[in-house]
């Protein structure tokens, strides 16, 4: 994701033979694309899906519901009855939700609406990837601010940055993607203090953390949360995510997304998705429940382990390198994240919580790699 300036010339051909190319924009000539290679193997704890789909009676009111649809028709462009009951998870009214094709198009269209050209983005490195890179994409200037050794954002830090740049978007993610960490009440309230712009907060994963800043989101307040059913709800596969933010914003984000961006089979899924409100809260409790007895397990073992407050455990291997271990691991067909390339990440790897036997096979083939 590393952009280099170059000047925009014509239209190049290509040595071999007649192929054109057009160059792309000059400031995303250099810039790489997101990467999340898939293998083959027996346990994959490598995307932070649910370990298990949607309840059997969800599937069935789906195929029900679907072979209603009017396909000659354009589905509801406004969303309203899957508006309507997102609201009612959250208990505020369908024009505080903003929903959209995964939670990456919610933030595609934020970052349209608030960031571009001549616009500033603050993100608290190392974070998710796509924060910074779609608001490159819209033509602002990143600036990355540091986390510290734990990977908790310090305060201080936060708020000298944002009041030295006065971004126009400030993420934070909690819990973090890579790394598991919460942001605490006074940090979301910090960078509100802090900022002139809008704050952002990516809980994609905030259902396994113990607070979440939707207490925070009123009209009045520049703050928006952002989330998902790609996770807790095993939805990965639907493409739908939401935010939750003042009236306003929400209108503003309405005009920049694409007209009937929400299919119709999409807009029923969620609907009947909140059904299940209190299946999916069970299967939260039961990945918390096995996220600690996992992190416990590390404990034991030869890694420095990081909090967590989500569905995966950052970790690093005390006296091998991390893609050693890794490699060791999918050798024995387990498959996680090899982080430790990436940039304030040495050598960390990163374990989705999958179901109890995935889990121990996890750490019985872990044991294995270490001796
Ligand atoms: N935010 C974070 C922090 C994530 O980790 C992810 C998924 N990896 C997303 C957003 C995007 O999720 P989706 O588009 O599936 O809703």
């Amino acid at each position: 994701m590393r952009e280099k300036d170059r000047e925009v010339g014509p239209a190049v051909s290509v040595a071999s033979d007649s192929v054109t190319r057009v160059p792309v924009r000059a400031d995303l000539s250099l810039m790489e694309g997101y990467h999340s290679p898939q293998v083959d193997v027996d346990v994959r704890l490598n995307t932070n899906e649910a370990p298990v789909g949607p309840p059997e009676a969800f599937v069935e009111d789906y195929l029900e519901a679907v072979s209603s649809i009017s396909w000659n028709r354009y589905p509801d462009r406004s969303a309203r009855a899957l508006r309507e009951a997102i609201g009612s998870l959250h208990g505020v009214e369908h024009d505080m939700v903003f929903a959209a094709n995964g939670s990456n198009e919610v933030l595609q269209t934020l970052l349209l609406t608030f960031a571009g050209p001549g616009r500033t983005v603050v993100t608290f490195e190392p974070t998710y990837q796509l924060h910074g890179h779609i608001a490159r994409i819209t033509g602002a200037a990143v600036i990355e601010g540091d986390r510290r050794a734990d990977f908790s954002i310090d305060e201080g830090h936060l708020s000298d940055l944002v009041a030295h740049h006065s971004p126009h978007v400030t993420f934070l993610c909690s819990p973090n993607n890579p790394t598991g960490t919460v942001d605490s009440p006074s940090t979301v309230r910090a960078a509100l203090e802090a900022t002139t712009g809008l704050v952002a907060v990516d809980e994609a994963y905030g259902q396994f953390a113990p607070w979440s800043a939707l207490d925070l989101v009123e009209e009045e307040t520049p703050l928006v949360v952002v989330r998902t059913f790609s996770k807790t709800w095993s939805m990965a596969a639907a493409r739908l995510g939401y935010l939750i933010g003042p009236r306003w914003l929400v209108a503003e984000l309405d005009k920049v997304v694409l007209p009937y961006h929400l299919d119709a089979a999409k807009q029923m899924a969620g609907v009947l998705a909140v059904k299940y409100r209190s299946e999916m809260d069970d299967r939260v409790k039961d990945l918390v429940a096995e996220r600690d007895r996992v992190r416990l397990e590390l404990d034991r073992r030869n890694v420095d382990v990081f909090d967590s407050g989500a569905n995966f455990i950052l970790f690093r291997p005390q006296q091998r390198s991390g893609r050693e271990v890794w490699q060791g691991l999918l050798d024995r067909r387990v498959l996680i994240r090899d982080c430790s390339s990436w940039p304030r990440l040495d050598n960390c790897l990163r374990v989705t919580i999958g179901t109890k036997a995935e889990n121990d096979l996890f750490l019985e083939r872990l044991t294995e790699v270490l001796s």
